[in-house]
């Protein structure tokens, strides 16, 4: 602490630069403090720091498995959020910086670079913007962040004193149970699980919080019902959606999309409070849209659409501009490539004719390489496994295709099933267009050294904000990835495709995805940090989003595995 408090007097007014000789570690009582580097002037990006506590106080029990640690780092990571923002003042310095921050966590649960959690201690990770006044070092202000500031959030949100430990076992414990839940639904023979009692609308357009007000909790048809036993919350009733084909019918604005954007984040883990805690899917599952304009490299789309104008294979199809329907196309092909056992489709985000041909348009239209999704639900779980959950307004033949029908009506479920049935009785059969099997896509092999890093003399590949990657002097846009949460998940895969692209080798995208997140897995998110110390913020990302990402990129060169 003397330490520290006597280079903050030496520095006292000298230039901004003569903070570099904070960079070290520091012994402030209960707990290290690590000053990995430290910013060059007041606007460039903040410091970065590391608090680690000398012990674990923690009972072990909150830590004792993987999926219990995740959840008590993340636990961790929101209270010292918070601390941060009752204790800390900002708006220091001549600049208004004195800010501290720490990673910013969505409503998921997820493996963070920001606190680690380890049997004798325990580290959070953090920046703080160097209070400047003017261009010189304004040593009271640091002083007040770091020596009183800093110690009293670590007291709140990192010493088991300071923090709330029953919400912290809450905590655990919900992730604990979504988790459980997750893992047990291929032996109930299902893809998605919805509990009774969850609150799935959210707050707006730009807020995945829940929403507060009317909001009609869910509340499961009896013929869909399923019970489960939880390791903490014991039995929880709800809809269990079976393998196969489901039709999520009804109305415009009764809750359908609301329905299926729930189940599209069900691969995640939710915070206590969220009201989707109990709505889980298959891990792999991918919501799949149709994105016109992406670009395609290589990808096997003949499951879907035969030859294209100009003999233009579709076994082999790239464009840097693909249409409605040859995005959605290319979306499935490769989610199926990197591997999904259930697919979810909303009308709202499709392409038309992706979806359907009706009867009037294949008399006028014989020339059409498309084969309707319609077509392809059942032989993808026929002969793929696949299972598939549609959302439909309009288009009624899907009731042909689907095992079951759950109408929604004022944001309620029922299950419709057997009036489904009553109603194709009453229509001539249609018949069925495309071979009636599905053919798992060839993989492709994708040339590492087709992604440029380079822009100037500098490398570059780092996140943009949620949706934006950038590789050199490419934005790779990612705006499309509905089941992408939060910007550390982003930066991870900027860091893996650097990493990949560093590698200069051609290699199969399924392998060059499952390599990345078995390196993470084996040294931790904090192996992808560009120096030694605090890593950077970052989050998992999934397997489907790494290789969504890696898709996207322009001028990816890509072509299917022989054989
Ligand atoms: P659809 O896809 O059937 O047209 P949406 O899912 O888009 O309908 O929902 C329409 C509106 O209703 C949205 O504003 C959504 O937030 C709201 N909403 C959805 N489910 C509920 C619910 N259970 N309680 C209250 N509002 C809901
Ligand atoms: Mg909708």
């Amino acid at each position: 602490m003397q330490r520290l408090q006597a280079t903050l007097d030496r520095i006292d007014r000298r230039g901004y630069g003569a903070y570099k000789d904070l960079q070290g570690v520091y012994d402030l009582g209960s707990f290290s403090l690590f000053i990995d580097r430290v910013q060059r002037d007041p606007f460039a990006p903040p410091s970065l720091l590391r608090v680690r506590m000398k012990d674990n106080r923690f009972g072990p029990a909150l830590f004792e498995s993987p999926v219990r640690r995740v959840a008590l780092e993340d636990f961790l990571t929101r209270a010292a959020e918070e601390a941060i923002r009752k204790v800390v003042r900002g708006h220091r310095g001549s600049d208004g910086s004195g800010r501290v921050e720490i990673q910013r966590p969505s409503q998921v649960v997820l493996p963070r670079s920001s606190v680690v959690v380890a049997p004798e201690h325990i580290e959070a990770r953090m920046a703080v913007r160097l209070p400047a006044r003017g261009r010189t070092v304004d040593a009271r202000a640091a002083r007040t962040v770091l020596l009183e500031e800093l110690p009293e959030v670590v007291r709140r949100a990192l010493a088991s004193g300071g923090v709330d430990v029953d919400l912290a076992r809450l905590h655990v414990e919900t992730v604990e149970d979504a988790d459980h839940l997750r893992r047990h639904l291929p032996s109930l023979g299902l893809v998605a699980f919805v509990a009774d009692g969850s609150v799935l609308p959210r707050e707006s357009g730009a807020s995945d919080r829940p929403l507060r007000e009317a909001a009609v909790p869910f509340e499961g048809p009896e013929e869909l019902r399923v019970s489960v036993e939880l390791p903490n919350r014991g039995e929880v009733f709800g809809m269990g959606i079976p393998e196969g084909v489901t039709l999520v019918a009804g109305g415009g604005f009764h809750g359908k999309s609301t329905l299926l954007s729930a189940l599209s984040w069900g691969v995640y883990d939710h915070v206590a409070g969220d009201g989707r805690e109990l709505v889980v899917a298959r891990p792999d599952a991918v919501k799949i849209r149709a994105e016109d304009g992406r670009s395609v490299a290589g990808v096997d789309i003949s499951a879907m659409i035969g030859d294209l104008p100009g003999g233009m294979s579709t076994a082999d199809f790239s464009t840097p501009n693909a249409s409605g329907s040859t995005s959605q196309a290319a979306n499935i092909a490769e989610a199926l490539e990197v591997g999904t056992s259930l697919l979810l489709v909303d009308e709202d985000t499709s392409a038309t004719n992706f979806m359907i041909r009706d009867e009037r348009m294949r008399e006028l239209v014989h020339n059409e390489p498309i084969s309707p999704f319609i077509d392809l639900v059942r032989p993808l779980h026929r002969s793929l496994g696949v299972s598939t959950v549609v959302v439909v307004g309009g288009v009624g033949d899907y009731l042909d295709v689907a095992d079951r029908v759950v109408l929604m009506e004022d944001y309620e479920p029922s299950d419709a099933t057997p009036r489904a049935r009553e109603v194709v009785q009453k229509f001539p059969p249609r018949a069925p267009l495309g071979k009636g099997q599905v053919c798992q896509p060839s993989g492709r092999r994708v040339r590492a050294t087709s992604i440029d890093l380079r822009r100037g003399r500098r490398e570059i590949a780092r996140a943009r904000g949620l949706r934006t990657i950038e590789l050199g002097r490419e934005r790779v846009d990612l705006s499309s990835l509905e089941q992408l949460v939060e910007t550390g998940q982003t930066e991870t895969m900027a860091r893996a495709i650097r990493r990949f692209a560093a590698a200069s080798e051609s290699r199969g995208v399924k392998e060059v995805v499952e390599e990345a997140l078995a390196f993470i897995s084996e040294r931790g998110l904090d192996s992808l940090g560009n120096f030694k110390g605090h890593p950077g913020e970052l989050s998992l990302p999934r397997a489907q989003e790494v290789a969504a990402a890696i898709n996207r990129v322009r001028s990816l060169e890509a072509r299917p595995e022989a054989g």
